[in-house]
C-alpha cells in the first residue's frame, strides 16, 4: 500500500504533494459543504486534520456517516495549516472507509484509568496509553543499546525454572493438562503431572542463571518476562512484569553501583530526547514534574547511603509511618518515598541491607549482620532496583544455606560455579514496569504495560 505515517509526515521540511495516509478518526466535525477529520495512527501523539470538500464522491453515504473510531485512507495534498498548534492539514481528495465504528467506547472525553483498563484491547488507541506504548518501545531499545554498546551479552534465560530465587516472591507453579482433561476443582491438583513429574514454576527471577553464565563471559544481561503471584493490590506490583538483570564478573558492590547510575542515566536521557511529544503530553497532562525530574536525574549524580543511616533518618524524621520502621525490617514503599522525595530529594542508593531480610547469595559484610545489597530507590515510586554483590566464596556460602535451611543437593549446579574457578560478581534486578511509571508519571503500574495481569485480571 503507498502510505506513509503521520510522524514522518508531521517531519517534512515543508508541504506540498500528494499524500496518502491511514488510521483512525479521533473527531469529525461536519458544517455545510465540507468536514474536518482528525486522523491519528498511532505513529506520533499528533493528529492530522484532514478537509473534506462535499464535492469527493462518496461525500455523502460515507465521510458524513464517519464517526470517532473508524478507520480510514485519506489521499490529498499536503498543505499548510491555517489552523493553530498544527503545522500541516490534507487537503482530501479521497476518503476511503475501511471500518466505521458505531458504539465505539473510546469518545473523545478523558476516560478514567479504570474504564481504559476494561477495554485494554482498545486503549491502546487513547492518547494516553499510545504515548505509553512508544515511550516502552523506546527505553526498551535504549536498554538493548546501553549494554551491547558495553560489550554485554544478552542472555535468554528460561521461564519454566525449578530454582526459585530463594525469597524473590511467592511463585506459580506449572502443571500440565491432558487434551480433553476437563477442568480441575480446587484441592484437585495432582502434583505428578507438574511439569513431566517434576515440580517446576514460572520464574521469579533469571539471576542464578545469569550468573552461571557471567562467570563463563563476563558480562551478561537479561531482559524478558517475569512472574510473582503478588496476591495483593498495590500500585507498583503485577503479576506478569518484565525484568532487565545484568551480571557482571570480576564486579564488586561499588561498580554495580556505578552500572546502575550509568544505565539509569542513560535510559532516561534517551527517552527525553528521543519522545519529546510524548513526554510533552505526559508533562502537560500527567505529572506537572515529568520532565524536570528526569532531566535533573540525568544532570546530578545519585546520593548513597547505608542502610543503618536510612534507619536512623526515619527514626528522628518525626514522621509517623503506617507500618513503624527499625533497624532489622524492611522498608516499605512510605519509607522509600519519604527518603527520596523528603530527605534527598533525587534517587538514592541504599547499602548494606540486614543480612536477614536478603536472599541466601547476597555477599556477607565482614560486620556478621549485613550483606552487600543495593536497592536504587526514586522519588514517588521508590524501589526500581534490587541489586548485589554475591557470596562467591564456597564456605560462607554453603554455610548461609545452611542456616536458611536450603538443601544444597537443589542447588549443586549453583556450587559448582564456586567450585570451579569462582570469581567476585554482581548485578541487579530493574523492573521495566517501574521505571516507565517512573518516567510517565503514570500512577498505576497496570496503565504501563499493555496487558496487565493482576489478581482478577487475565481476559485474554
Ligand atoms: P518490592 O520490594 O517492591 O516488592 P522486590 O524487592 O520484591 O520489590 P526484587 O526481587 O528486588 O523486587 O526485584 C527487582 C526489581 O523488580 C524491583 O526493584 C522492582 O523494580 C521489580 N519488581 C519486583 N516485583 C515486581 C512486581 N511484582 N511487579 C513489577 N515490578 C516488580
Ligand atoms: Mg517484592
Ligand atoms: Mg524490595
Ligand atoms: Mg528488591
Amino acid at each position: 500500500m503507498n502510505r506513509v505515517r503521520i510522524n514522518e509526515l508531521l517531519q517534512r521540511p515543508e508541504a506540498g504533494g500528494e499524500v496518502t495516509i491511514h488510521g483512525w478518526v479521533r473527531t469529525c466535525r461536519h458544517s455545510k459543504g465540507f468536514s474536518f477529520l482528525e486522523i491519528n495512527d498511532g505513529s506520533i501523539i499528533h493528529n492530522i486534520q484532514c478537509v473534506v470538500d462535499a464535492d469527493v464522491p462518496n461525500y455523502d453515504r460515507d465521510v458524513k456517516a464517519l464517526q470517532t473510531g473508524a478507520s480510514v485512507r485519506v489521499t490529498g495534498r499536503l498543505v499548510d495549516s491555517p489552523g493553530k498548534g498544527q503545522r500541516f492539514e490534507i487537503q482530501a481528495k479521497d476518503v476511503h472507509v475501511y471500518g466505521n465504528a458505531e458504539g465505539y467506547p473510546l469518545q473523545k472525553k478523558g476516560h478514567t484509568m479504570e474504564f481504559l483498563r476494561s477495554i485494554a484491547h482498545l486503549r491502546a488507541r487513547s492518547n494516553t496509553f499510545g504515548a505509553v506504548l512508544r515511550v516502552r518501545n523506546v527505553m526498551a531499545r535504549a536498554i538493548h543499546d546501553f549494554f551491547q554498546s558495553r560489550g554485554f551479552v544478552y542472555l535468554h534465560t528460561p521461564i519454566i525454572t525449578a530454582s526459585d530465587c530463594e525469597g524473590a516472591g511467592e511463585m506459580f507453579r506449572v502443571t500440565t493438562l491432558d487434551a480433553g482433561d476437563p477442568p480441575r476443582a480446587e484441592g484437585e491438583i495432582d502434583f505428578a503431572q507438574d511439569f513431566f513429574g517434576k515440580p517446576t514454576s514460572l520464574t521469579v527471577s533469571g539471576q542464578l542463571s545469569a550468573e552461571t553464565a557471567a562467570l563463563a563471559l563476563s558480562d551478561v544481561y537479561t531482559f524478558g518476562p517475569t512472574f510473582r503471584a503478588e496476591n495483593s493490590n498495590t500500585t507498583r506490583h503485577l503479576a506478569e512484569f518484565w525484568m532487565v538483570e545484568p551480571e557482571c564478573a570480576f564486579f564488586d558492590l561499588d561498580d554495580d553501583v556505578a552500572l546502575a547510575e550509568a544505565f539509569l542515566k542513560h535510559i532516561f536521557s534517551t527517552v527525553l530526547s528521543e519522545c519529546p511529544d510524548d513526554m510533552d503530553f505526559f508533562n502537560k497532562r500527567i505529572d506537572k514534574t515529568a520532565i524536570e525530574t528526569l532531566r535533573h536525574i540525568v544532570e546530578s549524580p545519585f546520593e548513597r547511603m547505608s542502610y543503618s543511616d536510612a534507619i536512623e533518618i526515619l527514626s528522628k524524621s518525626g514522621k509517623s509511618f503506617e507500618f513503624p520502621i527499625e533497624w532489622g525490617l524492611d522498608l516499605q514503599s512510605e519509607h522509600e518515598r519519604y527518603l527520596t522525595e523528603e530527605h534527598v530529594k533525587r534517587p538514592l542508593v541504599l547499602t548494606d541491607y540486614p543480612r536477614d531480610i536478603k536472599a541466601f547469595y547476597m555477599r556477607q559484610n565482614d560486620d556478621g549482620k549485613t550483606v552487600a545489597a543495593m536497592d536504587v530507590l526514586v522519588p514517588k515510586i521508590g524501589e526500581i532496583i534490587g541489586g548485589s554483590q554475591r557470596e562467591e566464596r564456597l564456605d560462607r556460602l554453603q554455610e548461609r544455606m545452611k542456616e536458611m535451611g536450603l538443601p544444597e543437593e537443589d542447588y549443586w549446579w549453583y556450587l559448582d560455579t564456586r567450585k570451579f574457578g569462582t570469581a567476585p560478581h554482581a548485578g541487579f534486578g530493574l523492573g521495566f514496569e517501574r521505571t516507565i511509571q517512573f518516567c510517565t508519571g503514570m500512577a498505576n503500574i497496570r496503565d504501563v504495560i499493555p496487558f496487565p495481569r493482576t489478581p482478577g485480571s487475565a481476559e485474554f
